[in-house]
Order: C-alpha cells, then sequence, then structure tokens
C-alpha cells in the first residue's frame, strides 16, 4: 500500500466515514499547506497525552497539568447523587449537559450493542456500569436513567443493560427509567436540541 492507500484505511475507521469520503479528506489534507498538516500532527499526537478517561463516569476530558482521576462534573459536589444517567457517548453526555437538562451524575458506556452480537460485554462497559451502580448504592443512588439514542441500536442496548442490573435494580430499590416522550423514533441524542432533552429528561418514564 502507498502513503495514500495507508491514510485512506485509517479514515474510513473512523466513524460513519466510508471509502469515498476517506479518499476526500486524503486530498483535502493534500491540498494544505504545510502548517495545517504539522498542527494536525502535533494535536493527534499530544492526544491522548493531554486528555484522560474520568474514573468514575469513564468519559473523556483534557487534563493536561495535574493529573486528575475524576472530571469535573463527576468532582462538582454540587451535582445531585441520587440520580444516575446512563449514555453511550460522550457526544451524548455533552449535548444532554448543554442543554441543562439534567444535575445528576453520569456513566458513559462508550458504546452501543449492536442487534444479535454474541459478545455484548465487549462491546459496552457494563462491568464497569455494574461496579459503579454498586458503589453508588452507599451514595444514595434511588433512580438510574438510561438515556440513548432512539434507533434499533440504542432499543438493543437498553433491553441488555437493563437485564443485567435489573435484580441489583429491584433488590436496591433503585427506580430504572428511560427517556420519554418528545424523542421521536430514530432520535439520536446527540443531535437533539435543548427543548427536547429538557421534555425527554422531564418526562422520563
Ligand atoms: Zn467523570
Amino acid at each position: 500500500m502507498n502513503t495514500i492507500q495507508k491514510l485512506e484505511a485509517l479514515f474510513k475507521q473512523f466513524p460513519g466515514i466510508g471509502p469515498r469520503q476517506a479518499k476526500r479528506f486524503v486530498y483535502f489534507l493534500l491540498t494544505r499547506n504545510p502548517s495545517y498538516l504539522e498542527e494536525l500532527k502535533s494535536l493527534i499526537a499530544e492526544l491522548k497525552k493531554e486528555t484522560s478517561a474520568c474514573q468514575s463516569c469513564f468519559r473523556y476530558f483534557p487534563n493536561a497539568k495535574i493529573k486528575q482521576s475524576l472530571c469535573p462534573t463527576c468532582s462538582d459536589q454540587t451535582r445531585e447523587e441520587n440520580v444516575l444517567m446512563v449514555v453511550s457517548y460522550d457526544v451524548d453526555f455533552e449535548n444532554i449537559e448543554k442543554s441543562g437538562a439534567f444535575k445528576g451524575k453520569y456513566f458513559i458506556l462508550g458504546g452501543v450493542v449492536p442487534i444479535l452480537e454474541s459478545e455484548p460485554e465487549k462491546k459496552i462497559r457494563i462491568n464497569e456500569l455494574k461496579k459503579s451502580i454498586a458503589a453508588r448504592k452507599s451514595k444514595g443512588l434511588g433512580e438510574i436513567i438510561f438515556a440513548f439514542n432512539t434507533n434499533p441500536e440504542g432499543e438493543n442496548t437498553l433491553d441488555y443493560v437493563k437485564e443485567e442490573i435489573a435484580e441489583f435494580a429491584k433488590v436496591n430499590n433503585i427506580k430504572i427509567s428511560t427517556l420519554g416522550r418528545g424523542l421521536s423514533t430514530g432520535a439520536e441524542l446527540e443531535y437533539s436540541d435543548t427543548e427536547t432533552l429538557k421534555n425527554a429528561v422531564k418526562n422520563r418514564q
């Protein structure tokens, strides 16, 4: 493979990027000036060094100076401890947070469970979620809200996660809810507007 093909293959692994777009990215880079490419190169090299995964909610956050183990949301004492919102992706967290619809804590699963997946536990942080819920129980956790996209993969993820934690939730009297009306079928949280998210959180069921 030559350099163009190698880069193409890397871009093709990006979420939502097909072979044609991957090719366009490579040719776009070829038209840029050297300083653009230099900046891109150095930012990619720094990305993992300057970012950490929160040890509690698992989201990525900028953490260049004093290496914190908890992100600003998890270390915020004013946030409600009794309610936990579980989302698939960091972008879902960001959008819900931006809407101001929710004041509790979060957990990021890091993916979805595809339909007919034979090893769902390898696709999402289900074991980490179970540990997190168990640890939060002593801090007064009373409700878990599942906030997934309302597409088939999101629904499948919901079914799987619900079943995995049902027993623990029942024994410990933890309410399970999902984002309610207002989120139409096929909705993606990443692209939902503030009003829609506020209603979905308020009308959770
Ligand atoms: Zn966190």
